[in-house]
């Protein structure tokens, strides 16, 4: 069997080895062309003739890898595989719909060369995907936030060139000081604005159903029973859900909520109970019922402690080697709740959306921990 070698746009089968230490090589460009090539077999020669870069950062978005849980599923039959967000560009899953959400707004006019980008972006990572294809692409950003937020996120968004507004958390999302309502607010007053309004933009979900949903199917090659991810805007449920329910209609989405965010009792009671509590998860769990989120999609909703939460972060970097934040950890409790009453063949996929590296001060600091009563 000889070896072969895939590049962008060819493929190489190495069709004679070492004739004095050099290779012929059939390239195999993906127009049909095909041309002998007798080459040194390093991979510096290769990358010569089909150099393997992107043309700018907004191209290196998605493609992210799956990954085996092997010590924290113990007494769990099923494969569970964790799908590491964290690795885009931009460090969270929020640059796919970012980038999905500047594509549409071009193409439809909407959005020009020198426009300032408005948005409010509760965990900062919306902002941060928006921020980093603004930079590239030459656009302003203004982008509000909720207090709650760790420091390490708002220098982020400023790192980019983003002008940031910090607003109250434990407000009404109906109360002018809100992060929404004050985004509304500059989106009106700004000139040559455009107001991304991540919570009611279909460009949010439909970016899942473009690239996560294929990605997931592809990576698993059809064999995905499950798939499990926290909600914030539930464009990533509803986006993914949709795209894997098309592919095969038995595979089951679960949503997972932080106790005091409102979904789970809407999903179970068709009710929006009483007032939504604040809770420590950072990006998942509303205080509303967004556009975004289609529960159709939607096979059950889990709901996890904040203690739980951080409590699974820290275990995920100590014994799996995994440094991701508390909407990541809080999909993993739920994905296990779930996971144990499942059979050897079922295959689970986990999203994890951004990484650890966002709350050293809090997940990773002890005395934060014990001050919120965590550890
Ligand atoms: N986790 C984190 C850290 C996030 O920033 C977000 C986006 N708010 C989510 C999860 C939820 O993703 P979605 O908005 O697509 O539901």
């Amino acid at each position: 069997m000889f070896p072969s070698l895939q590049s962008n746009d060819a493929m190489l089968f190495c069709i004679h080895s070492e004739i004095n230490e050099y290779y012929l090589l059939l390239r195999i460009s993906s127009l049909g062309s095909c041309v002998f090539v007798f080459t040194p077999p390093s991979r510096e020669v290769f990358c010569c003739n089909n150099m393997q870069y992107a043309k700018n950062i907004t191209e290196s978005i998605g493609s992210t890898p799956l990954i085996k849980l092997n010590k924290l599923v113990e007494g769990i039959v099923a494969t569970v595989l964790v799908k590491l967000e964290y690795v885009n560009p931009g460090g969270s899953i929020k640059d796919r719909m970012a980038l999905n959400a500047i594509n549409d707004a071009e193409k439809s006019g909407r959005l020009k060369k020198g426009n300032t980008i408005i948005e409010c972006t509760g965990s900062g990572n919306t902002g941060i995907g928006l921020a980093m294809i603004a930079a590239v692409r030459g656009y302003k950003t203004i982008f509000t936030m909720p207090d709650k937020n760790s420091a390490e996120k708002i220098n982020l968004l400023k790192a980019y060139g983003a002008q940031v507004v910090i607003c109250p958390t434990a407000v009404a999302p109906e109360d002018p000081r809100s992060y929404y309502k004050v985004a509304e607010k500059l989106a009106q007053e700004t000139p040559h604005s455009f107001f991304v309004q991540q919570y009611s933009n279909p460009s949010n979900p439909n970016a899942h159903y473009l690239s996560t949903g294929p990605e997931i199917w592809e990576q698993t090659e059809g064999s995905i029973d499950y798939f499990v991810a926290g909600m914030g805007t539930g464009g990533t449920i509803s986006g993914t859900g949709k795209y894997l329910k098309e592919q095969k209609k038995e595979v089951k989405t679960i949503g997972v909520d932080p106790i005091g965010s409102l979904y789970y009792d809407y999903y179970h009671t068709k009710k929006t109970v009483d007032a939504a509590k604040t809770y420590l998860i950072e990006g998942i769990g509303e205080d509303f019922i967004p556009g975004t989120i289609n529960f159709s999609y939607i096979d059950d909703v889990v709901r996890v402690t904040d203690k739980e939460a951080y409590q699974m972060a820290r275990r995920l970097a100590r014994e799996e080697g995994i440094l991701v934040g508390s909407s990541s950890a809080a999909a993993v409790v739920g994905a296990l709740h779930v996971a144990k009453r499942l059979s050897e063949d079922t295959i689970m996929v986990v999203l994890l959306p951004d990484s650890g590296r966002n709350y050293l001060s809090k997940i990773f600091n002890d005395e934060w921990m014990k001050e919120k009563n965590l550890l």
